[in-house]
């Protein structure tokens, strides 16, 4: 059995970002991957003659933001996107039908905008109130119609839908089961959102270059002890110095990688307080665009429809006919019980509701299942009502210096996205370096330099 100096369980952007610190700092390092490609959440396939991501698709942020820096270091073109987010400038981009799939007018959706302006005001206004963790965002939003006064009733369904599209399609989860903490502004990078043309798994693939990876090895079992770690997969035995744990907080909490010794209790508590979110997305190509070509998403607000409450064009992008219909929350997963048919039927359904019966039938399509993915069981993390974002925290702390952890649900500050993966896996490595370089022989020799230089 040959050994490493790290093996890394998950080639996620989070467990590749690690791989490469280590690597840079002469570390013998193996990855090992349940699937049979990298790159996890960020995964692009063909589809229709254009690139479509089914995981995440969007650089949120780019100022500053690290995955901004790989793109541009490594030549991979990202587009300008005003489709998600909660910007209220976005509102004027889409294309939204009311419930009687009437098209609201440019006026009607200033007004949507001005109410989503005054929310986020609301929201940024009770940031910093103590214990904000015990209320969930939909007891903010009362809270907000109640000093909105007649204007509430007035807008409530416009401000449904801005809840949804803030929340529900940004954190995966209904406003009722998400902790009012999870909103923070001031966590996110500043500047617009960005797309990957040719898909958002280019950036899995520069920071894979050059690390030792193996696919299709499912980890079952992590031994670890002072001395050594094994890693038990489904047919091989690995060991190493050190093991960091990249995998999703889904494949923890379902307790499919089993630990010898066992976690430890904060670990266990963190594993059952945080929990995982669903975003599906349901890709239709047609053979002509037949709706709103330069829209950058069409909503529709019946309750009836909501399969299509918020749906992306992908036309003004790929320039092809091609539509993505995203599920969130608990619809999400009930939907994901129906068959691919099913689901393609109750989308152009609520499409001939807005464009008329003549609609063309789709040629091609593709729907993710990300609640029922072995190796994720959910798309990400989210704070439920009465969870810390400490937990998270927790969740991060390395066992015995010997197994360590990454992925976008350690991260206290950057959860749920691409780059807070890419941060913990930095954060992991370091972690590793500070251990084993510094051993307590040289910690207490350097002990008043150790600062200036770490
Ligand atoms: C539908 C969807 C849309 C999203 N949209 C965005 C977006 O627009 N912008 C954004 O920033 N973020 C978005 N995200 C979130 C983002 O994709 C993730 O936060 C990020 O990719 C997570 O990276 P990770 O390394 O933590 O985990 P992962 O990418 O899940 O990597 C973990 C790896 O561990 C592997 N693994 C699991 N179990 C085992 C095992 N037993 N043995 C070995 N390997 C195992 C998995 O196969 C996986 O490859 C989206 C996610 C989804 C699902």
């Amino acid at each position: 059995m040959r050994s490493y100096d790290v093996i890394i369980i998950g080639a996620g952007v989070s467990g590749l970002a690690a791989a490469r610190n280590l690597i840079l700092n002469g570390f013998d390092v193996l990855v090992l991957e349940a699937r049979d490609y990298i790159g996890g959440r960020v995964v692009s396939e063909h589809f229709a003659g254009a690139t479509v991501d089914l995981g995440a698709s969007w650089i949120h942020g780019v100022e500053e933001n690290p995955i901004t820096r790989l793109a541009t270091k490594h030549d991979i073109a990202t587009q300008r996107s005003q489709m998600c987010g909660p910007s209220p400038d976005n509102i004027l981009h889409r294309t939204i039908f009311d419930e009687n799939f009437t098209r609201l007018t440019h006026e009607a959706k200033l007004e949507i905008a001005s109410v989503m302006a005054d929310f986020l005001d609301y929201l940024s206004s009770v940031q910093s109130e103590d214990d904000l963790h015990l209320k969930s965002i939909s007891d903010l939003k009362r809270c907000f119609m109640i000093l909105y006064g007649d204007k509430a009733e007035k807008y409530q369904q416009h401000i449904d839908y801005l809840v949804d599209t803030i929340f529900l399609y940004e954190f995966a989860v209904e406003a009722d089961d998400l902790s009012a903490e999870s909103y923070h502004a001031d966590h996110d990078f500043a500047g617009h959102d960005r797309l990957f043309p040719k898909g958002y798994g280019q950036i899995a693939y520069v920071l894979a270059q050059g690390v030792d990876i193996l696919l299709n090895q499912v980890v079952q079992q992590i031994e670890y002890s002072a001395d050594m770690a094994k890693v038990i997969t489904q047919d091989q035995q690995y060991s190493a110095s050190y093991v960091l744990v990249s995998v999703p907080l889904g494949v923890l909490k379902r307790g499919d990688i089993g630990f010898e010794p066992y976690l430890p209790r904060l670990k266990r508590e963190a594993l059952h307080a945080l929990q995982m979110g669903t975003l599906n997305k349901i890709y239709l190509a047609f053979d002509h665009v037949f709706w709103d070509k330069q829209a950058q998403s069409i909503a529709c607000l019946s309750d009836q429809h909501k399969i299509a409450r918020e749906m992306i064009n992908l036309y003004p992008m790929t320039e092809r006919p091609i539509l993505a219909a995203f599920t969130a929350g608990e619809f999400a997963e009930s939907m994901e019980r129906l068959s691919d048919q099913e689901l393609v039927d109750l989308v152009i359904d609520a499409l001939r509701q807005m464009y008329g019966d003549n609609i063309p039938a789709p040629v091609h399509h593709r729907i993710t299942r990300w609640h029922q993915d072995p190796f994720s069981y959910g798309s990400y993390s989210y704070l439920p009502v009465d969870v810390k974002a400490s937990q998270r925290a927790h969740l991060a702390e390395a066992i015995d210096s010997k197994v360590f952890f990454a992925g976008e649900a350690t991260s206290v500050y950057f959860p749920s996205t691409v780059h807070g993966a890419f941060l913990s896996g930095v954060r992991a490595a370091y972690e590793i370096l500070q251990t084993d370089l510094l051993t307590e022989d040289i910690r207490r020799k350097t002990a008043k330099l150790e600062k200036v230089y770490l």
